[in-house]
């Protein structure tokens, strides 16, 4: 069967026309003057991006190299981190610490809600002899689609001397991020989330007091190491063979952040997943996030009798649409639908449209149009 390919997972996520254009483009000298003029607008809009006047560390990797490059140049053997993790991307900074003989403690807050910031606050206060080096959390947890409110947390972590690492690798761009305000110290992200491009990217910010913390870092490091990076980016270069085709896509990409707004983009992704949660309530499925409801991802328990690989399946199959599954302990119980990046209200039409003939087709009974309908009066009031 004919079909065309509706991407609707939380990355990776459409390219735009524009962007896979730019990609198109030939390889350059990367240490010439062409070259440096790209890279430099690619820092200097990235920054706003961070909203940061720090540095932006620039690495060909998928997004765990960016986590693993924020601990590795930030922390030595033995040192203590607090991980707060609400599901697999918070579990998987806790690993790399672990990896790397820090001494992990790791707050665990149920799946599907978000980190309170209350109890972090409490753990805080019991370190009075400020023996945690680090506090590492998530900005929007992709596995159960629940984003944390980064700005609350931070407040609580204010009057604590560790340095704040956020992985922002599916929010940045999507998601308000203020990373110097708020004070957060390191924010990561990847090329395939909200930027709108293919994977492949590794983004690090880094603050001053960052680059504190890596002079005392003792952990073993070479591709990863950020004062290289830092060295050759005073020249916009890199230190090794950058990944040309991202960034002549990265450049495009920003351009269009730039021409949209970066509020209109995260008012783009609140109506979206409003949008997508109505229509599945009333479609009579039942949303995994108690609280937090990501605006880029939305999490759906699946109906016991179909199961959610089953609906992914058929949606792949029959519709060409791609969602993705639950992970882990949640895979088969859930699935997940990315409205990220390049998504529009048709996307979500699209979507609900096809999970109702789709379930329709599992044999649940559900009335045809309801979950559209819904959609359709979310988009229609805000406009969309
Ligand atoms: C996608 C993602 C990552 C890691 O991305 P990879 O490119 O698969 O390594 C890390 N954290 C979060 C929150 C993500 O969504």
């Amino acid at each position: 069967m004919l079909n065309k390919n509706f991407l609707l997972m939380p990355g990776p996520t459409p390219v735009p026309e524009r962007v896979q254009l730019a990609m198109a483009r030939s390889m350059i000298n990367h240490r010439g003057a062409e070259f440096q003029a790209i890279f430099q607008n690619i820092t200097e809009k990235m920054k706003k991006v961070f909203a940061t006047s720090g540095d932006i560390l620039i690495f060909p990797a998928a997004g765990t190299g960016a986590m693993e490059a924020s601990i590795v140049n930030l922390f030595s053997t033995g040192d203590k981190v607090l991980v707060l993790s609400i599901g697999v991307f918070g579990d998987r900074l806790a690993d790399i610490a672990k990896n790397y003989g820090l001494v992990v403690e790791k707050i665990d807050f149920e799946r599907g809600t978000q980190i309170c910031s209350a109890k972090v606050a409490e753990i805080l206060a019991h370190d009075t002899k400020y023996s945690i080096k680090g506090i590492l959390f998530t900005h929007n947890e992709t596995s159960t689609g629940v984003s944390n409110d980064i700005e609350a947390i931070a407040k609580v972590c204010q009057q604590h001397p560790a340095i704040k690492v956020v992985d922002a690798v599916s929010a940045l761009g999507a998601i308000p991020m203020k990373m110097d305000a708020w004070g957060i110290d390191v924010v990561f992200t990847g090329s395939q989330k909200a930027l709108m491009l293919p994977p492949g990217l590794g983004l690090v910010a880094f603050n001053e007091r960052a680059w504190q913390a890596y002079a005392h870092s003792n952990l073993p490091k070479f591709y990863w190491d950020a004062a290289k990076v830092k060295k050759s980016l005073a020249k916009y270069q890199t230190p090794y063979t950058p990944a040309l085709s991202l960034l002549y896509g990265l450049e495009e990409s920003l351009q269009m952040i730039e021409e949209e707004g970066l509020d209109n983009i995260a008012n783009r992704h609140e109506i979206l997943s409003e949008a997508t949660r109505q229509g599945i309530k009333a479609l009579g499925l039942k949303l995994f996030a108690q609280n937090g409801a990501s605006s880029v991802v939305t999490s759906v328990y699946a109906p016991e009798q179909i199961g959610g690989k089953a609906i992914q399946k058929h949606l792949r199959e029959k519709y060409g649409i791609a969602i993705a599954g639950g992970q882990q302990n949640l895979e088969n119980k859930i699935f997940r639908i990315g409205h990220l990046g390049y998504t529009t209200s048709t996307d979500i039409i699209v979507v609900i449209a096809c999970l109702e003939m789709t379930l329709h087709e599992l044999g649940l009974a559900v009335e045809l149009g309801s979950g559209v309908r819904a959609v359709q009066q979310v988009l229609l009031q805000n406009n969309q």
